[in-house]
């Protein structure tokens, strides 16, 4: 539960040439903040990805005129949303963490919904854009985006790429994000055990500068799914996975050739020439090599990484 001490929201805020928005966005987070009838103050951390335009100056020069609040991370290049995103994650020191964008698309006064929505116990809110102001080429593949993913993830969000959430800071100091995973963090976060909840956000055409990111993100996080669901379903067990495959595989090409020996047996002809030769043997093969990967796969976790394996597992636990 949260307690009515003074509480500090972190805001940790992603930056790639975006100069003609942070200022103004870091004056009405401030401004939200202030009004919020409990005790609450900001701290936000803007972290520069490689930006090429003035983003970087505006973010030291903001730190100095707000003191205390506002804080910069400067990224040697650009090294992706979710390296930046735990570049921030690292330095945020609130007991309640927002990731915003920084474009002004995601709009301040939605900030106390989600510290109410934190407050009735959820442990992370995700905001869902539902009428999000993009062209069409950005709001159809998303939907689809969407919709597997909650239909393969079993974690019923609308909206997972949403750029505006809240966490309590526990959720936070459980994961760690590299590759492009910020996309699945409420996949994540739910995989250990977290209550995970959305609220509706208003959402805001951009009105300067230019997107990060084209179609070719759903293709790379559709990888990214890949990777997320084989590590957060058979992380310590991936003997299971492969071993299913395997063992799939082997039935299969078993199959064929029992049913291919029965027919030379019994006088079906020759069967050498017969391309279901080829499959029985090669899914024989793959499946023999499904199952020693899983084999290998748990090795690796029993043998070589046991204090992981506990660290990961302490993950798991209530506090
Ligand atoms: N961003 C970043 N590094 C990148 C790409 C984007 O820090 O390599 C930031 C960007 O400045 C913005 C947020 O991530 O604050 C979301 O990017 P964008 O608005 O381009 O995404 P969209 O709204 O089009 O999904
Ligand atoms: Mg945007």
């Amino acid at each position: 539960m949260l307690d009515k001490r003074e509480q500090i929201l972190s805001f940790v805020i992603p930056v790639k040439d975006e100069e003609a928005t942070v200022s103004i966005l870091a004056e009405e987070i401030i401004n939200v903040v202030k009004k919020l009838d409990k005790n609450y103050t900001s701290e936000i951390i803007f972290i520069d990805d490689g930006s090429t335009d003035n983003s970087w100056n505006i973010i030291k020069d903001l730190s100095e005129k707000y003191k205390n609040i506002v804080y910069g991370i400067a990224l040697r290049r650009n090294f992706g949303k979710s390296i930046a995103l735990e570049a921030g994650f690292r330095n945020a020191t609130g007991d309640i963490i927002f990731t915003m964008d920084a474009d002004l698309q995601d709009d301040p006064l939605e900030i106390p919904r989600f510290v109410e929505a934190l407050e009735s116990g959820y442990d992370l809110v995700s905001g869902w854009k539902v009428n999000r102001l993009d062209p069409p080429s950005k709001t159809i593949p998303s939907k689809i985006f969407n919709k597997v993913t909650s239909f393969l993830t079993k974690v019923p969000l609308h909206d997972f790429n949403c750029g505006y959430k809240a966490y309590k800071a526990k959720v936070i100091k459980s994961l760690r994000l590299y590759g492009e995973l910020h996309r699945y963090i409420p996949v994540l976060a739910h995989d250990l055990g977290f209550k995970v909840g959305e609220i509706s956000v208003t959402h805001h055409p951009r009105r300067h500068g230019k997107s990060k990111f084209g179609i070719e993100r759903y293709v790379r996080g559709f990888l990214d799914l890949l990777t997320v669901l084989a590590t957060t379903r058979w992380l310590l067990k991936p003997g299971h996975l492969f071993g299913g495959i395997g063992l799939l595989l082997g039935c299969l090409g078993g199959g064929i050739l029992v049913y291919l020996t029965a027919l030379w047996f019994l006088g079906g002809g020759p069967i050498g020439d017969r391309p279901l030769l080829i499959f029985g043997v090669l899914f024989s093969l793959i499946s023999i090599q499904m199952i020693s990967l899983g084999i290998i796969a748990e090795f690796f976790i029993r043998v070589k990484n046991p204090r992981e394996v506990s660290e990961l597992i302490s993950k798991f636990t209530r506090d």
